[in-house]
């Protein structure tokens, strides 16, 4: 995977060059994880121009991450919008990643960081299938992890916490290292969580099946394919699973931001149905794209359109 590049970041209301976003290495979001950030993607349209998909839920999430961790955002949700915007088009990028980041500066070290600046960055860089271009076609192979998801009264799994991906990176790092693509973790009861950035879905006699929102992410992209799937008739139930659910189901793909929808072909060494990506998956799939690249007009509200000229 390349390193991220571009030419501009914004940084606490100002565009400065890539090379010059520095920081000190007192700054407490580093030494304690205590910050706050979102993964948004924009993508290239139909019509040639560029568009944020979901701007405006992932600026909300950020805002509400922010009041769970007491991590107020200076700048409000508007400004917020309207950087990413021209971010994007300084950037010249016609399809990209985005990261919204709300850290607490160096200040008063310790774990009462009462009066330490909150900073706030977006930076924007183009990225690629997270789980691999063979891996949305074909599917990938996953392992449930010896890690088990946030208890929901530790570490507040409803915030997309930085701190919080210690848990996803150590899961992500097991099955990796034993030949695996991505992690699935159950939660502290031992029922099926999600994915180590992912939301996860099972489909079992074309019913959609995922878990409720207790120690999970809200996911976005996980909302827009319940709200797919129910616009298409596809029956959805936000139910627990067990892990040897997860060995029946007639297919499974997980949802994230940066994972798009990926289809998963095994799980613990088990092919998932037939071990190709099933009809339910490829019609969510072929839907969601249809929708982010701008091709399903209503659902156009989703998107909101880069102005290039503007930042010239
Ligand atoms: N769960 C976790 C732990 C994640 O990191 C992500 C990625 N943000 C998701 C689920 C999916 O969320 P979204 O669809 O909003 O990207």
């Amino acid at each position: 995977m390349s390193t991220p590049n571009a030419d501009w970041i914004w940084l606490d209301g100002e565009f400065i060059p890539w090379d010059q976003a520095n920081l000190h290495i007192l700054t407490h979001t580093l030494h304690y994880g205590l910050g706050v950030f979102e993964g948004t993607r924009a993508y290239k349209q139909e019509d040639g121009g560029t568009a944020v998909f979901r701007l405006g839920k992932h600026l909300e999430r950020l805002e509400r991450s922010g009041k769970i961790l007491q991590i107020e955002n200076t700048y409000d949700r508007d400004t917020m919008a309207a950087a990413t915007l021209e971010l994007i088009a300084r950037n010249n990028l016609e399809s990209c990643y985005l990261r919204h980041l709300v850290f607490i500066d160096a200040g008063v070290m310790g774990l009462h960081p009462k009066d330490n600046r909150i900073r706030t960055a977006i930076i924007a860089w183009p990225w690629g299938a997270y789980l691999g271009e063979d891996g949305l076609a074909k599917g990938i192979r996953c392992k449930v992890s010896s890690y088990v998801r946030h208890f929901p009264n530790s570490s507040m799994s409803k915030a997309k916490a930085t701190g919080n991906y210690i848990n996803s990176i150590l899961a992500k790092r097991e099955v990796v290292a034993n030949g695996y693509d991505e992690a699935i973790l159950l939660d502290t009861d031992g029922y099926v969580a999600e994915g180590s950035g992912e939301n996860i879905f099972m489909v079992r006699d074309g019913v959609l099946k995922t878990p409720p929102l207790t120690s999970i992410l809200e996911g976005i992209t996980r909302e827009t394919v319940i709200q797919l799937a129910r616009d298409s008739d596809i029956r959805v139930e936000q139910v627990l699973s067990t892990r040897d659910e997860l060995y029946t189901s007639d297919e499974i793909f997980l949802t994230g931001t940066a994972a798009e929808i990926t289809p998963v072909r095994e799980v613990d060494d088990r092919p998932v149905g037939t071990g190709t990506p099933g009809p339910v998956t490829k019609k969510l799939q072929d839907l969601y794209f249809g929708v982010i690249e701008g091709r399903r007009p209503e659902y156009r509200d989703w998107l909101s359109p880069v102005a290039f000229d503007r930042a010239a």
